[in-house]
């Protein structure tokens, strides 16, 4: 990847974890980066070294976080936004697009600044080879936190894709200040999907303290998922063999 020594943004994925993960071109835009900012634990990940300013913010400001790397390379710098897994999966590359397209009658020139998104591998993939292949077949990826849509259209949404037959994969399933959805969400689950179906529970994917643990849907209880961990349900021929869990790559008429 060429980049320019004008101002760019960089909006890069670190992967779940395992430093491995990280992709070349990743590595390569921090190396040459002014700056990287992003949630605290991912710039924590980043190397502190020497013309290299870390801007480490709180979760919960994405979309000033993404102005806040658009200003500065409209002034020159060289920043790369960082996500954990894919910066396109629930992460900051539409919140960078978002501070754009918001600011687009304020700053005009910000859409002629050379932007780019670099993949990385999102938990989900990275749960899904370590369990097997139980997203072999069509599957969706659901995000269960109701901070940007209601919860009325989650549940809706698990429910018709249920009935559909995808299997699924939910992230930030499970935290403390909304205990009782994920009971719900169980619910609605074992109804649209049947309560034999596989459901694999994988907490810190690639890193030392790896958790993983399948069960049928009528034994899954909310307990077994928190905001480390990527859920992953399959559809109604996932299957086990031997020590692992897939989907096969066929499916019969619905
Ligand atoms: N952009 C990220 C997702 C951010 S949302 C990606 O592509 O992976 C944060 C959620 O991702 C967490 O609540 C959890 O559900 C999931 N997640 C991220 N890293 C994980 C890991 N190493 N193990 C398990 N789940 C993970």
């Amino acid at each position: 990847m060429k980049l320019s020594q004008n101002g760019w943004v960089v909006i890069a994925g670190l992967g779940p974890g395992n430093e491995a993960l990280v992709t070349q071109e990743v590595r390569g835009a921090i190396g040459e980066a002014t700056d990287i900012v992003g949630y605290i634990p991912y710039v924590n990940r980043v190397e502190p070294r020497e013309g290299l300013t870390l801007h480490a913010t709180d979760n919960r400001v994405e979309v000033d976080r993404a102005t806040h790397a658009l200003e500065m390379a409209a002034a020159g710098k060289r920043v790369v936004v960082v996500s954990s897994g894919d910066p396109g999966v629930f992460a900051m590359a539409s919140a960078v697009f978002e501070a754009l397209e918001s600011n687009a009658e304020r700053n005009p020139e910000w859409l002629k600044l050379d932007i780019r998104v670099l993949p990385g591998i999102t938990a989900m993939l990275a749960a899904a080879a370590a369990i097997g292949a139980p997203l072999g077949h069509d599957f969706a990826a659901i995000n269960l936190s109701d901070n940007l849509k209601p919860w009325s259209l989650i549940e809706k949404r698990l429910q018709l894709v249920g009935e559909a037959g995808l299997a699924m994969a939910f992230y930030n399933p499970r935290s403390k200040s909304r205990p009782h959805q994920f009971a719900r969400a169980l619910e609605i689950l074992r109804e649209a999907c049947g309560a034999e179906t596989l459901i694999t529970f994988a907490r810190d994917v690639t890193k030392p303290g790896q958790e993983l643990l399948t069960v049928p849907l009528k034994d899954a209880t909310p307990e077994m998922a928190d905001m480390r961990t990527v859920v992953i349900v399959g559809n109604r021929d996932t299957r086990r063999v031997g020590n692992y869990v897939y989907t096969p790559r066929y499916a019969a008429e619905g």
